[in-house]
């Protein structure tokens, strides 16, 4: 037995499973090492707008009280606007989480009597609520803004005829939700997001497009708001946290609407002259630094996921050859036991907390009991290894994070033998499925 696989027994993931995980990855080479270079561009992408900026050293200092003049909170906001290519950006640790920064972004743009319409079907769970799809107090339903929604065709493609009768004068603001999110939906491409946004402001030229950017950032070498997008919107601790920040969230785009949202943040005159930030700053930024290269990492988990899977005949979404555009891995398990000894796997292979077995429970914003995997140093971050289930059929599991790509490779393999010693998969089933990767790559 190699130093590797000892370490691997040691942290519980015996042979079978081990050599799998050896087969699987050479598999991959090829395609780790464009990941290798996404990377090295967006990295590059990052660098250059904080050398653009002059980020300095007085920058990663904090503000307290009301936080004027707080020159690391406007130097970061102009570091990601350049990023993202957009004339402003909002971005605070006053946001407290992916759903709140929609919300605003949602909030601050609308106004009673105008509509809001999803081209891409039912949006996030948490966002059901904001809405009002799910009623909910302060919903935008509660403020006379109304909702309508247009689903994919059954190939995941735009039901442009549909799209082009539900836009009608009162429609004000289109949100694209570029992840998949809990759906077994594809995620959309920048190319896909741009040809829909093209195609709703030839119907509609003065409709507002927002993009839900939340788990896509730095999979691609373009933002949406680099094919027309007016707002993008997403959460810290997800892939432009880097993993390091503690909490936040960013809307950047046209200065009229990161405006209307920093009014709503703080209060109308206020704006964002106002909030200060605290001790957040240096995680904030170098957890931007960061984000390139912790992004590849979670891309490369999800690759690996959906390789294990695909070849042990589970359904996976995306398979395990396409093209990657966020880096959630959705994959069938098909049972509750499925699900939950996954996550329980992958809670095994964290950092923190790895003695704990997570539960099935009731999570606020979300109509089913879900399971969640998330040792992580920051709650709740799924940028993170970590994991996901809503416990309903179909039962699959989304998996997704891993700051660096041995502890995503692990988390993995982890998991794997946790659905090994539960019996949802087979000592022979593994075998086969080498046997057949073994063949095929001869
Ligand atoms: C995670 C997520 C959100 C919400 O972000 P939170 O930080 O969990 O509130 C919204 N939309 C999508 C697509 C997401 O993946």
């Amino acid at each position: 037995m190699d130093l590797k696989q000892k370490q691997y027994a040691d942290l519980g993931v015996g042979e079978a499973v081990y050599q799998y995980g050896e087969v699987i990855e050479e598999k991959l080479k090829a395609r780790f090492a464009g990941i290798d270079a996404l990377a090295e561009f967006n990295q590059l992408k990052v660098l250059s707008a904080f050398q653009k900026n002059r980020v300095s050293e007085a920058c990663l200092l904090g503000t307290t009280g009301y936080g004027y003049n707080d020159l690391g909170r406007e130097t970061l906001e102009k570091v990601y606007a350049d990023v993202f290519h957009t004339e402003d950006c909002l971005i605070r640790p006053q946001i407290t989480c992916g759903t709140h920064a929609l919300a605003l972004a949602l909030m601050s743009n609308l106004r009673p009597g105008d509509e809001l319409f999803s081209p891409v079907g039912k949006p996030y769970d948490t966002l059901e609520e904001v809405i009002g799809i799910r009623p909910s107090k302060g919903s935008l339903a509660e403020y006379g803004i109304t909702y309508r929604q247009v689903d994919l065709l059954p190939d995941g493609g735009f039901d442009y005829e549909k799209i082009k009768e539900a836009l009608n004068e009162r429609t004000r603001l289109v949100t694209i939700q570029r992840s998949k999110g809990y759906q077994t939906r594809p995620t959309l491409s920048i190319d896909k997001i741009g040809e829909l946004i093209a195609f709703i402001k030839t119907c509609k030229p003065d409709v507002l497009c927002m993009v839900d950017n939340s788990y896509g950032e730095f999979t691609e070498e373009r933002e949406p708001s680099d094919v027309g997008a007016d707002m993008v919107v997403g959460s810290l601790i997800k892939n432009p946290g880097g993993g390091l920040a503690p909490i936040g969230g960013y809307i950047a785009g046209r200065k009229e609407c990161v405006e209307n949202a920093a009014f709503r943040l703080t209060a109308p005159g206020l704006g964002k002259e106002v909030g200060a930030s605290l001790h957040a700053l240096p995680q904030l930024y170098q957890g931007f630094f960061l984000a390139p290269t912790v992004t590849a990492s979670a891309l490369k988990g999800a690759i690996f996921a959906a390789n294990i899977y695909e070849n042990l005949g589970f359904p996976v979404i995306p398979n395990g050859e396409e093209d990657r555009h966020d880096i959630i891995q959705a994959v069938t398990l098909g049972t509750p036991e499925g699900v939950i000894a996954f996550c329980q796997g992958i809670q095994a292979a964290s950092p923190v907390d790895s003695h704990v077995t997570p539960e099935p429970w009731d999570m606020p914003g979300y109509d089913s009991k879900v399971i969640m995997a998330a040792g992580a140093f920051v709650s709740g971050s799924s940028i993170e290894l970590s994991a996901d289930a809503p416990v309903k059929p179909p039962f699959a599991v989304f998996f997704q994070g891993g700051i660096t790509w041995p502890h995503a490779r692990f988390g993995n393999l982890r998991a794997l033998q946790a659905l090994l010693d539960a019996g949802v998969v087979s000592g022979q089933d593994i075998e086969k499925a080498k046997e057949k990767l073994r063949k095929t790559s001869k």
